[in-house]
């Protein structure tokens, strides 16, 4: 049987502005991957009647409501009180707990429990106690009527590590069913040419189900299996995985894997080379985004973030004839950067990104979005050309790091360094 889910966020922060419902953000992706349809988010202040509200609606809609917050011991954490009398539920108070967030005060906060903390350990009764130990409210779950409760505390990493090891559990525990998925990550073939690719087939798909989800230039479609157990899951979703792998080609460039950075690093380490970097309009996003790796000292040397052109010619060498005649922004600057780079670093391969982010033209009247990509290595130097028009300058940034990425990819496997 399949459940639906509400999430109900308790929390005047949130609806003032102050902060964002990410907890309602992380609940709904990890309820995805358990296979729990989220139909609604809701948001509420610390209003005891309008919480009421609140769960008069979601009781009459979902089967799960999942609530976060309004778990502490202030007076306006009334989360618990207020779900108890609208579900005609006991608090009770639970000696073990109180023991628990006494030693927790004592141990952490070297001080003893404030009185008001007592009401943390008062709990539905005869529900299931979610602990907390990287906090001190710990939630719960009841069910009654066919519908499920769950109380998660508000602040993000208690919520999270609750969800993990007690909502996530328990959920799963409520359907005989397992669900996994494989995740096909792709680069260089945008979302609708994608659909169109799929659209036939996806249309078909329904268990496993195909969907597409995207994210600048990159689509990850997500393949999901739902049997009696993993393996037969797992065996359902192989051969999906490996049609779509052989239907898109070599845009596919992992399966579960979190980005391209990762794949390019995985081929760095295993071939035994290191890459630099030369970057201009990308600002050291590159740099950046491969030095959140752990273990990326072993690949990438260094690089330079050649912003001014005196600095790509004094820096990089790039010779001043090239960005005279032909521009800062050129394919013989990008090559000529990451073939310093390269020179300078010592690195078997360099990559550069030289273009317009905007929001204006440059001083040659450049238009925004072309940016080209530089690639220097031992079998020569390569360069993509790319125009991604007018759009945010983040955007073209995010975009130009990520065929960096690409071409870099495409020759560690040997691919053509253009996508098709
Ligand atoms: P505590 O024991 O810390 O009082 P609590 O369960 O009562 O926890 P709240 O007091 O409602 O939770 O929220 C504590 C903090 O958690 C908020 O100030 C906010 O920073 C964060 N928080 C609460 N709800 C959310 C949410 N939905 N998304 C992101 N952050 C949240």
């Amino acid at each position: 049987m399949s459940h639906t889910a509400e999430i109900i966020a308790v929390g005047t922060e949130l609806l003032l502005g102050n902060i964002v419902n990410t907890n309602a953000r992380d609940i709904s992706q990890a309820l995805s991957a358990v296979g729990v349809n989220v139909f609604w988010h809701t948001v509420v202040g610390d209003n005891p009647a309008r919480l009421k509200d609140a769960l008069d609606i979601a009781r009459r809609r979902a089967d799960i409501i999942i609530t976060t917050g309004g778990l502490g011991p202030t007076y306006d954490d009334l989360t618990k009180q207020t779900i108890c009398e609208a579900f005609g539920r006991k608090l009770v108070l639970h000696q073990d707990i109180l023991d628990n967030i006494r030693a927790y005060f004592e141990k952490n906060v070297h001080m003893a429990m404030p009185e008001n903390n007592v009401q943390q350990a008062e709990l539905p009764e005869d529900c299931t106690v979610f602990g907390n130990p990287v906090g001190t409210a710990p939630g719960c779950a009841f069910e009654t009527g066919g519908i499920h409760v769950l109380m998660l505390p508000g602040p993000p990493f208690e919520m999270l590590t609750m969800l993990r090891d007690h909502a996530l559990p328990y959920l799963r525990g409520l359907s005989s069913e397992v669900i996994v998925s494989h995740d096909i990550m792709t680069f260089g073939l945008g979302e609708s040419p994608m659909e169109e690719l799929l659209r036939e087939k996806m249309s078909h798909m329904e268990n496993p189900s195909l969907a597409t989800y995207a994210k600048p230039s990159e689509v990850r479609l997500r393949a999901t299996a739902k049997a009696a157990g993993r393996e037969e899951a797992e065996a359902m979703l192989a051969p999906v995985v490996e049609e779509i792998t052989a239907l898109l080609g070599d845009v596919v460039y992992g399966i579960d894997v979190p980005g391209l950075e990762n794949v390019c690093m995985d081929l760095l380490k295993k071939q035994g080379r290191t890459f630099a970097t030369a970057e201009s309009c990308t600002g050291g996003r590159i740099a950046e985004r491969i030095t959140a790796l752990p273990g990326a000292s072993a690949v990438y040397r260094g690089g330079a973030v050649s912003y001014w052109t005196s600095v790509k010619a004094r820096v990089l060498g790039v010779p001043q004839e090239i960005l005279d005649t032909c521009g800062a922004v050129s394919e013989e600057t990008a090559r000529a950067m990451a073939e310093g780079a390269r020179t300078i670093t010592g690195a078997e391969i360099a990559v550069s990104v030289t273009g317009v982010a905007g929001p204006d033209p440059d001083e040659r009247g450049v238009p925004v979005g072309i940016v080209y990509i530089g690639l220097a290595t031992p079998d020569g130097t390569f360069c993509r050309p790319c125009d991604f028009g007018k759009r945010r300058r983040d955007r073209i940034q995010d975009l130009a790091a990520n065929h960096a990425f690409d071409v870099l990819r495409r020759y560690l496997t040997g691919l053509p360094i253009q996508i098709r």
